[in-house]
């Protein structure tokens, strides 16, 4: 409702824009809560070797479990987070949490990386290397094996200051991986200046990705220009056998989506990733 263009006048007014303001104040109120009360929680979904086939990591995804409005989406409440002024201390909780299960997995003998995602506003934020010095410390992770999601808009802002703190994450060893790769300001000028090492295909290519020829060139060209940069590809969103074939062939070094896994509890990961076959996905989708 408040989108109309030029209108907040007029959409200050609208009672549906009102009913939205207090549904994000009663949200932020709750959010500010959630981390004490263990409402948190992160899912994992693996990234599989698109050669041998086996789990190379998981991607860390936040959960909430709303104690009346029940499972709750990251699309949902990091917007409000942000807003708010609370996505440190979430993002902060989510690394800790990432490495602490890290740690266990280590432990268990499950060789595996974990990524963590991170806003533009958290890249900014002047304690993000405290926060990552921090949970790699305390539970005694190989830095090595945490990568960092960041997406093209977090150049959109302040370049220089994006660039310059990416540069210190990978010169401290951990790996950066650019998200959602194709959808936004995709300037091939900014991926030869950046050090990241790994590029995720978005979503809505690889969707396309047997009816649409054009997809197909796409991603191939997308595959092939990021190797020539020395860096890995992970496809994200990939759901039909058909999918998975054509990126096999088109060289793409590791595959992400609903046809491996849903994001799971670590626990069911656990049990996924040793092999039960009987483990599918979350109870997000059932
Ligand atoms: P993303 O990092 O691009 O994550 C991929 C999203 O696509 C996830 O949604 C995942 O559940 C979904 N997905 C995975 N495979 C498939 C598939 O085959 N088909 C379809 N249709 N979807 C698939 P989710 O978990 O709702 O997360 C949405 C976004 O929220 C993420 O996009 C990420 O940008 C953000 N996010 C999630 N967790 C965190 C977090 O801990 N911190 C921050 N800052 N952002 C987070
Ligand atoms: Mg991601
Ligand atoms: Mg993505
Ligand atoms: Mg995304």
């Amino acid at each position: 409702a408040a989108k109309r263009a030029g209108g907040s006048t007029f959409a200050f007014f609208e009672p549906s824009m009102d009913h939205d303001a207090r549904e994000q104040l009663q949200l932020q109120h709750d959010l500010r809560s959630a981390l004490d009360r263990h409402e948190l929680e992160l899912y994992y979904q693996p990234k599989i070797d698109g050669y041998s086939s086996q789990i190379t990591g998981v991607e860390a995804l936040v959960r909430w479990h709303h104690p009346t409005r029940g499972l709750m989406m990251p699309g949902v409440f990091i917007p409000i987070a942000e807003r708010f002024g609370l996505i440190g201390a979430l993002g902060g909780w989510v690394l800790d949490e990432a490495c602490r299960q890290l740690q266990i997995w280590q432990n268990q003998g499950l060789r595996m990386r974990v990524s963590v995602n991170l806003t533009p506003q958290q890249l900014q934020q002047d304690d993000l290397m405290d926060r990552i010095h921090r949970a790699v410390t305390r539970h005694k992770i190989d830095r090595r094996l945490l990568t960092l999601e960041i997406t093209e808009s977090v150049f959109m802002q302040n370049k220089d200051a994006a660039l310059r703190v990416l540069t210190r994450l990978a010169q401290d060893g951990i790996t950066l991986s650019l998200d959602d790769f194709g959808t936004e300001y995709s300037s091939y000028a900014v991926l030869s200046e950046m050090p990241v090492h790994q590029l995720k295909i978005d979503r809505h290519f690889v969707m396309k990705l047997g009816t649409s020829l054009k997809a197909e060139a796409i991603v191939d060209g997308i595959i092939h220009m990021a190797h020539a940069l020395n860096l890995r590809v992970v496809a994200e969103g990939v759901e039909t056998e058909e999918q998975r074939d054509t990126l096999v062939r088109l060289a793409c070094d590791e595959l992400q989506g609903y046809l491996f896994a849903k994001p799971m509890p670590a626990d069911r990961l656990t049990l996924w990733a040793m092999g039960d076959d009987t483990v599918h996905g979350s109870p997000d989708f059932r």
